[in-house]
């Protein structure tokens, strides 16, 4: 008879364990092609698709997604990401007893590429292969309290901004008057402008034609000297212009201090600035900044830069890369945070792959869905 029942017991304690998983950490990853609907064209280049690495990670039985996105300037690849992906598996993700102590683990997984002495500083990031495993982390976490990640944080959801919907450059009048004829449900309007002075003032005269709605203008560090800058934000702000990103080379500080301290537009620092360590240091020659998932290394750090930027008394703008509804839906849970937001890179894609957050008007809105909320088209 007790024979029996520690048979039963075993047995009860195996299925149980089976539909738990085994305990331990797991992670997993798949490269995806994200497909733009419109080509995609900024100062320096274009291009009409994005490479993209998934990430999973599972624990107990529940999975948590993440991913990688890589626009070409931000110097990583598929094949740099999935070793990256690989090394920090092997050296920590298959290490860890738990996947709670979020901080914890990304500090070692910082620690993978953090410059030996005499190094270049510069050279070593992969800040979107972190990214990819802190969202997924943090998407599984959430899961695991049975929580959505902004109730878990305790940030309001109603208060997600306005995004802004981006308006690609392009020399055809009229391919500029449709996009922004498609763009009428968007209540603010992004531009990338620094082509040249001529182009960039018939950018705004051809949205201005179709749009009165607010515009955030990202010069992409194109503009050639402070003042042709200034003249720039001069006439910008007389076209209901609200704010201007990057105007100049990143490296260019005393002239974007000599800006700020003349320009009435608020000055956001996007190229300039990628992680925390930046951020003390911009104070000066920027009103604010810009922060990305994949520039930073995930909503850990996206977190901690917000704290450091109200410190510095500077306003906060969230931004994205074309990411599908992962790296979007992500970002959209801090978004109450920011004053500004530019969340639309899940809108480019013709393939979206996930189903996450959903523009409304104008916003993109938050679900009581747990974690961040997305599910596998
Ligand atoms: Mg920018």
């Amino acid at each position: 008879m007790r024979h029996r029942s520690s048979i039963i017991s075993l047995l009860v304690v195996s299925v149980i364990a089976t539909a738990c998983g085994s305990g331990s950490v797991e992670m997993s990853w798949a490269p995806f092609t994200a497909e733009l609907a419109h080509t995609f064209t900024i100062a320096t280049y274009s291009r009409s698709t994005t490479p993209i690495v998934h990430t999973e990670i599972r624990y107990k039985g529940v999975t948590g997604y993440g991913e990688a996105a890589m626009p070409q300037y931000l110097g990583e690849t598929t094949e740099s990401v999935c070793a990256f992906l690989q090394l920090a598996n092997e050296n920590v993700i298959s290490k860890i007893k738990s996947p709670r102590n979020i901080e914890e683990i990304m500090a070692q997984i910082d620690m993978l590429d953090a410059p030996k002495e005499g190094e270049n500083a510069v050279a070593k990031k992969n800040t979107a292969a972190k990214a990819a495993i802190d969202i997924a982390l943090n998407d599984l976490v959430a899961k695991l309290a049975g929580q959505p990640w902004w109730k878990m944080h305790d940030i309001d959801s109603t208060k997600t901004p306005i995004t802004s919907f981006t308006i690609g450059y392009d020399a055809d009048d009229d391919v500029v008057r449709t996009k922004v004829e498609e763009a009428a449900w968007a209540k603010v309007l992004k531009v990338k402008l620094g082509i040249s002075p001529e182009e960039d003032r018939r950018m705004i005269s051809l949205i201005r034609e179709k749009s009165d709605v607010p515009i955030y203008v990202d010069a992409n560090q194109g503009w050639e000297s402070k003042e042709e800058a200034l003249e720039m934000m001069d006439w910008l702000q007389t076209q209901g212009v609200v704010l201007v990103e990057q105007p100049m080379k990143k490296e260019l500080m005393a002239e974007h201090a000599w800006l700020k301290e003349r320009a009435q537009l608020p000055i956001i620092a996007d190229e300039a600035c990628q992680r925390l360590s930046d951020i003390e240091k911009l104070k000066d020659a920027y009103d604010g900044i810009n922060i990305k998932l994949m520039k930073c290394g995930g909503m850990t750090e996206a977190m901690k830069m917000i704290e450091s930027a109200r410190a510095n008394g500077m306003k906060v703008m969230l931004g994205c890369m074309t990411e599908t509804s992962v790296g979007i839906s992500a970002v959209v849970q801090i978004s109450p945070l920011a004053d500004y937001a530019d969340l639309d890179g899940n809108l480019l894609l013709s393939n979206d792959c996930f189903d996450g957050v959903h523009l409304y008007e104008g916003r993109q809105s938050l679900s009581g869905r747990p974690g961040i909320g997305v599910v596998a088209r």
